[in-house]
């Protein structure tokens, strides 16, 4: 590069510093999230920030699945129709399998 150390404005005191320290991350649900430095005076004051999104973060994700059981006979009829049973899983924080909605043909039939 050309040797000029990466310049980052301070958060708190909006003075530029050559020794930006990451005092807190901003995730966007929607979009990339972005990082706010402070220099590393201010580093040491900065109040540790919480937001909502933080917070939601931080709590155990309950993820729900809604699965639909019943039973055909051998005309393809109804016999038994057990409803919906709604399962939560929120005792461990595993991460949802992402899935591409282009990997589901079943779901395109018409
Ligand atoms: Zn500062």
């Amino acid at each position: 590069m050309n040797g000029r150390p990466p310049v980052r404005m301070c958060a708190r005191c909006q003075c530029t510093t050559s020794e930006p320290v990451l005092v807190h991350e901003v995730h966007a649900a929607t979009g990339p999230g972005f990082n706010v430095y402070a220099c590393p005076e201010c580093a040491h004051h900065y109040p540790p920030m919480t937001d909502a999104l933080q917070l939601l973060e931080a709590l155990p994700r309950r993820s729900r699945l809604t699965l639909r059981v019943y039973k055909l006979n051998a005309q393809g009829a109804v016999t038994e129709d057990r409803g919906e049973i709604e399962i939560l899983a929120g005792s461990h924080p595993a991460p949802a399998p992402h899935t591409s909605p282009a990997g589901h043909p079943s779901t395109q039939n018409q």
